[in-house]
């Protein structure tokens, strides 16, 4: 899953106003932010195939630090512990702060056990799980369509523009998601495993940067 990522991200910013929207998006995708490091570092692997479904251009044959959930939840428990310490917030809202952030990175191996073939592990080592939504391009597409809509539209409910830059670059940052998840949908392997990596992991960093910069210009309703 994609957008369906983002989607949580962004509808938990009305339960966790003060988090920002970076950090929020960073737990969604903490999965996905870790995985390329992990890949460039030949710790995990993935293997490029042809396949006429869009979906299914990657064989992830290992990736159990990023993706496995017993992981997940250590990493949960640990980014909502990073954000306690740094964070000057009131013990009960950093309590609920740390709790979002740990279901939100927990969350990605929910969806992307719904959306991938059975190669999503329990732990390291352990039964791999998957639905296969991914089968489905059509399904896929109008699910994670209809989460991002949802997600989009309750961030947009639970803040107001400061500015233009709070209302303008909010709107790119939809579309840029929007963009680069049809650009995925139009089927073309990425040439290497380091390019995908690279990718992947300057993606994020401009997505959480762009994330940063509309949250601080608007302001909680
Ligand atoms: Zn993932």
């Amino acid at each position: 899953m994609f957008v369906g990522h983002f989607a949580l991200g962004f509808a938990a910013k009305r339960t966790v106003p003060r988090v920002p929207l970076a950090v929020l998006f960073l737990a969604a995708q903490l999965a996905d932010t870790l995985w390329p490091i992990l890949i460039a570092a030949g710790i995990e692997d993935v293997r490029i195939e042809q396949n006429s479904n869009p979906f299914l251009l990657l064989d992830f044959i290992s990736y159990p630090y990023s993706h496995s959930l017993l992981l997940l939840a250590i990493w949960g428990i640990a980014l909502g512990a990073i954000y306690r310490a740094s964070a000057s917030a009131s013990p009960g809202e950093s309590a609920s702060a740390s709790v979002v952030l740990f279901a939100l990175v927990v969350s990605h191996w929910v969806l992307d056990w719904i959306t991938h073939r059975p190669d999503m592990p329990l732990y390291p080592g352990g039964p791999r799980f998957g639905l296969g939504l991914w089968n489905s391009v059509v399904a896929t597409v109008c699910i994670e369509l209809v989460m991002f809509g949802v997600g989009v539209w309750i961030y947009a409910r639970a803040t107001r523009a400061r500015d233009a830059v709070g209302r303008w670059a909010f709107v790119g940052l939809v579309a840029l998601l929007l963009l680069a998840y049809l650009a995925s949908l139009g089927g073309t392997a990425p040439p290497s495993v380091a390019a995908l990596a690279t990718v992947a992991l300057v993606g994020a960093a401009i997505t959480f940067a762009i994330a940063w910069w509309v949250d601080r210009h608007r302001a909680t309703v």
